[in-house]
């Protein structure tokens, strides 16, 4: 076994303190990743408070991992000692069912093996990213374009494929205007793939604070929500609307923004019901669909992609000693725009 050093919540309403605990040694099919940033992502916040019900404790949340590999098992053939690899929100999945066949691992019928708050085929509880090192099947990898700063690519293991996979699934580029509601992790990430796709992108924000960084980050307009009226200028204005709001919310106000035959893409995931008026769908035909994160081959092509056109995460390092901060600010929308945990700081 390996003894790892992390930080956790040992229950729902306490904070993330100093936690060790052991990982798997490396099996034939494994890499050990000296883990050297992992994003924090607002899930991170939802499980390790139990919001969503079912987390598991004590628990080492993470799944932005990016590290440098440290060793590997016999049978490891696609990565090799001393290379730059990331880990996003699976580590595994049943690799039989229709859905892994499709490269859909995040749909495994069987459900996948998460990062973290999750149990591996032994039976035993999964520890993520805030901590120095994890163990993973080299067929879980992800593989880091030159390049890019690290720290700034740890989010697009998971803000960036659970924007870029919806955008792409349902053809998002030239010619269509999107909106992307919310300006946090996910948010901005939209911003940046929906405009390097093609598209024209709309920010919709609860405030006028991030009006200046969102032209920055590549939209095109910027409405602040809480402005009495502003939505009148925005009805029938859209194509596609990705709604990245991470507490509840009317979606009913969004679909009037839908032209005909639009699209809303929800990958937000409130701790609570959103109700639908029906007519809001029917009498535009619109549609309302769901994402969740991208499989193994889609991060890759993602990331390939964020490659070619330098896109990284825009993000604020912290050492793991500010984590309970940093989720405070996060659930107050104060982070630009993503934290990204510099393990370097638990030696
Ligand atoms: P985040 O950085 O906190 O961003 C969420 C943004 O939503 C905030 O910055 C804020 O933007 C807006 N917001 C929050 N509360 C709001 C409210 N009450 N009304 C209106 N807007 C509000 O979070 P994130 O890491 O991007 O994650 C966003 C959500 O996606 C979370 O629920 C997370 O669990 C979920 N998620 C889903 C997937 C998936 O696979 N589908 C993957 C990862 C995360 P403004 O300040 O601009 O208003
Ligand atoms: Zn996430």
């Amino acid at each position: 076994m390996l003894t790892t050093k992390g930080y956790a919540a040992l229950e729902a309403d306490k904070k993330l303190e100093p936690f060790n605990f052991e990982r798997r040694s490396v099996e034939s099919r494994d890499v050990l990743i000296h883990i050297r940033y992992c994003g924090v992502c607002h899930s991170d916040i939802h499980q390790a408070r139990d919001e969503w019900g079912g987390s598991i404790f004590p628990m080492v949340p993470g799944h932005e991992i990016v590290g440098t590999i440290t060793k590997i098992g016999s049978g490891v053939t696609k990565f090799k000692e001393g290379e730059v690899v990331g880990v996003g929100c699976f580590i595994d999945s049943c690799r039989t069912c229709h859905s892994c066949k499709q490269g859909l691992e995040q749909y495994c019928e069987t459900g996948m093996t998460f990062t973290y708050n999750g149990t591996d085929k032994l039976g035993q509880p999964t520890y993520g990213g805030y901590s120095n090192q994890i163990v993973v099947d080299e067929n879980y990898l992800l593989r880091i374009p030159s390049g890019l700063s690290l720290a700034g690519t740890a989010p697009l293991l998971c803000a960036g494929i659970t924007t870029y996979s919806p955008l792409k699934q349902w053809g998002v580029g030239k010619g269509h205007t999107l909106a992307v509601v919310g300006l946090g992790g996910l948010g901005h990430m939209a911003v940046k793939l929906g405009r390097a796709l093609g598209a024209e992108v709309t920010v919709l924000s609860r405030s006028g604070s991030k009006q200046q960084e969102a032209k920055r980050l590549g939209a095109i307009d910027y409405v602040d929500m809480s402005q009495e009226g502003a939505g009148k200028r925005l009805e029938r204005t859209f194509d596609f609307m990705i709604d990245t709001v991470s507490s509840p919310h009317d979606l009913n106000a969004h679909f009037e923004f839908l032209k005909t035959d639009g699209t809303l893409m929800l990958v937000g995931a409130p701790d609570q019901p959103l109700s639908i008026e029906a007519f809001s769908l029917i009498l535009r035909r619109r549609r309302l669909v769901g994402s969740l994160i991208g499989g193994i081959q889609e991060t890759q092509e993602m990331l390939d992609f964020c490659g070619e056109h330098d896109i990284t995460s825009d993000v604020e390092v912290i050492p793991i000693q500010q984590i309970n901060e940093a989720y405070e600010r996060i659930i107050k929308g104060d982070v630009r725009f993503r934290f990204v945990i510099d393990l370097e700081s638990l030696e």
